[in-house]
């Protein structure tokens, strides 16, 4: 096939979630094909964007503003932070239109087989919010897999001791379900129906 230079845009492409070799490889050729219409605009879209972005310094989220667009919006409920393990869960429940409120990015769950341990994870930063005192329910959106719950069972045993509501995204998230993996009406019905600890 074609030169070093191709074969670096396929082994790059095929990294990407979703694409596989056979993907990347249509994607490249539809880049290389059109080079001023595709392949520049999206050289200069993914330059930019790896400059602007970076991590809300509040809540995790990938924003080009630090505060976020959503920590930063007024309108938003200051009482209710709802926990996600990604920021996909995030974009995947501002895409649903679900929650009024800001977020917290996790970075992951306690797992023993991963080991993730709790110093791994975006804890202290949560504490530290409730602790401000606007915060009156906290709502754990996590996976429901095992390491989700657990994760979910220690949350609450820090959180608790600080005086606010902790609930838990219910029923609707199937086992072993990942949230962005969710449709809009399933993420809104699992929001609805969360419970109390
Ligand atoms: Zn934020």
């Amino acid at each position: 096939m074609g030169g070093p230079e191709i074969e670096r845009l396929i082994g790059l492409l095929a990294r990407l979630p979703g694409l596989g070799p056979r993907s990347a490889r249509r994607a490249a050729l539809r880049l290389l094909q059109q080079p001023e219409a595709r392949m520049l605009p999206l050289a200069v879209a993914l330059a930019d964007a790896a400059r602007a972005v970076k991590p809300c310094g509040l809540c995790g989220n990938l924003d080009s503003t630090d505060p976020c667009t959503i920590c930063a919006d007024s309108h938003r409920d200051r009482g209710l932070i709802c926990v996600v393990e990604g920021v996909g869960d995030l974009w995947a429940l501002e895409r649903a239109n679900v929650h009024r409120g800001l977020y917290h990015v996790l970075g992951g769950t306690l797992s023993a087989l991963a080991g993730m341990r709790p110093e791994d994870l975006n804890v202290a930063p949560l504490l530290a919010r409730v602790r401000e005192g606007a915060v009156q329910e906290v709502i754990l959106a996590l996976s429901a897999t095992v390491d989700g719950a657990t994760t979910a069972h220690w949350l609450t045993d820090k959180l608790k001791p600080l005086g606010v509501t902790v609930s838990r995204v219910g029923q609707g998230v199937p086992m072993g379900g990942a949230l962005d993996l969710l449709d809009d009406g399933t993420l809104a019905a699992a929001l609805r129906a969360r419970r109390s600890f």
